[in-house]
């Protein structure tokens, strides 16, 4: 059975509707589609009946070779129905055999991909060799979970086994769970902005807490740019930890201005910027006394093109702090991400279009720091190159092709389509820039 929608879970399921599902297996899936329009027929998990039965697929990541691989099973007579990467692993999958044997199928796959796929008797969970995004096994009395973060296991009392190994396939049945290795070697690439902000803090990757991870990312932050002030405040909630880390280190008290509206989405998911704007301002506001008079560090994990942070400096600015002063606790951003994080085009991203005076100038901040990577990495506490950062070096562990975009596949289907979508690919200004 499937059931899917857009919003947020408890607003797409409700008790009963979960009450009417039946069977012993279930995949689910949160995110939005990083290739393809935010739409219901976009949203996974995909489900297909193929000549040896049902299948279905939850996908994190991003395939490089989407469009190639598209065009090869189109002109083979495949149909699609979405413009999402993840159909393409399902059409693969039901390719006839021996022809072509499922791990012959995974092998076409290029790009980041941490998968779990559903047949009539088992659950798959396939993570690419360089594993770019995470994905690890628990365990529920005789059930085996597949979640992509150890706290998912923790809400539901469940046991973490292990993380699945970058390049490897875990089959889940009445068996018990077997592993297959069906990819070649590659370099261990972990994306390094799940531990700045994309995971949750309350996860575990690579036996290192997240949390743990952004304060000491702070505490990096401080050591390379420290800064005479009397408060530190993080913009919440995804510069929390990296502040706290911040103040610790430079004894500069830890205060919360900012506080937040739960109940507003995710500001950096609009379509235009100004609802962007609009939403930014609506979705904190300040305690004007914590911050009256003095001289603040407003603490974030990371600037994309700058919509927050301007706003967090105008709110303090407008409070009356004597300085402003701005600490990111990531390097500047001034690369795409091709393996399955959402930022804009580099024309989009401020770091890649002016330089740190510009960006200072741009926000009206005092000043401005950003962590490097040898303290990002630092604080992590593993090597360098076990990492994808991609999005801060523009060193891609795997090759894309160069007109690859998250419309990639609606572009090259219809040129009307894109016309409709105009708004989403309208260049960026940054109006107040001089
Ligand atoms: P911006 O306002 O465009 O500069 O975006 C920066 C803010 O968005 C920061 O507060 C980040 O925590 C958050 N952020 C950064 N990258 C992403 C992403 N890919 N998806 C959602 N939020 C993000």
């Amino acid at each position: 059975m499937l059931h899917k929608d857009m919003g947020l879970v408890s607003q797409v399921f409700s008790v009963e509707e979960l009450h009417r599902l039946k069977g012993n297996r279930a995949i689910g899936h949160v995110r939005y589609s990083t290739t393809g329009s935010s739409n219901v027929k976009n949203a996974q998990p995909f489900v297909v009946d193929t000549a040896r039965g049902q299948l279905a697929i939850a996908h994190n990541g991003n395939l490089v070779n989407a469009a190639i691989l598209r065009e090869e099973l189109e002109s083979r007579g495949s149909i699609f129905q979405t413009t999402v990467d993840s159909e393409i692993v399902l059409h693969l999958l039901a390719q006839p055999r021996p022809a072509s044997t499922a791990m012959a199928a995974l092998r076409r796959l290029e790009g980041a991909f941490s998968m779990v796929l559903m047949s009539e008797n088992e659950i798959i969970g396939v993570r690419d060799p360089y594993g770019f995004r995470p994905l690890c096994l628990g365990k529920l009395n005789n059930a085996y979970i597949l979640s992509s973060e150890t706290c998912a296991l923790d809400l539901i009392h469940a046991e973490f086994i292990r993380e699945i190994e970058p390049g490897e396939v875990v089959i889940i049945s009445e068996e018990g769970v077997r592993s297959e290795w069906p990819f070649p070697d590659g370099r261990s690439a972990f994306c390094m902005f799940e531990y700045v902000y994309f995971a949750r803090p309350d996860s575990t990757i690579r036996n290192v807490n997240v949390k743990a991870v952004r304060v000491r990312m702070g505490r990096e932050l401080a050591r390379l740019h420290p800064v005479e002030a009397d408060v530190v405040v993080p913009v919440p909630d995804s510069g929390t930890y990296a502040a706290l880390g911040f103040s610790e280190e430079l004894g500069i008290p830890f205060d919360l201005a900012f506080v937040r509206n739960h109940y507003i989405g995710r500001t950096f998911m609009q379509p235009s910027q100004l609802i962007r704007d609009f939403n930014v301002r609506v979705k904190l506001n300040l305690i004007g006394e914590v911050v009256r008079g003095k001289r603040v560090v407003v603490v974030d994990d990371s600037i994309v093109r700058g919509t927050t942070a301007r706003a967090r400096v105008v709110n303090l600015r407008e409070a009356g702090a004597e300085e402003v002063h701005i600490r990111v606790s990531c390097p500047p951003h001034r690369f795409p991400c091709h393996y399955g994080i959402d930022f804009p085009n580099p024309d989009k991203l401020l770091a890649n279009q002016c330089t740190l005076n510009e960006i200072a100038r741009y926000l009206e901040a005092d000043s401005i720091g950003y962590l490097d990577v040898a303290g990002m990495v630092q604080a992590a506490q593993q090597s360098e190159n076990q990492f994808c950062l991609a999005c801060f070096t523009g060193n891609y562990p795997v090759p894309f092709d160069k007109e690859l975009d998250k419309h990639v596949m609606e572009r090259r289907r219809s040129q009307t389509h894109l016309i409709a979508e105009a708004g989403q690919n309208q260049p960026v200004l940054f109006p107040y820039l001089p």
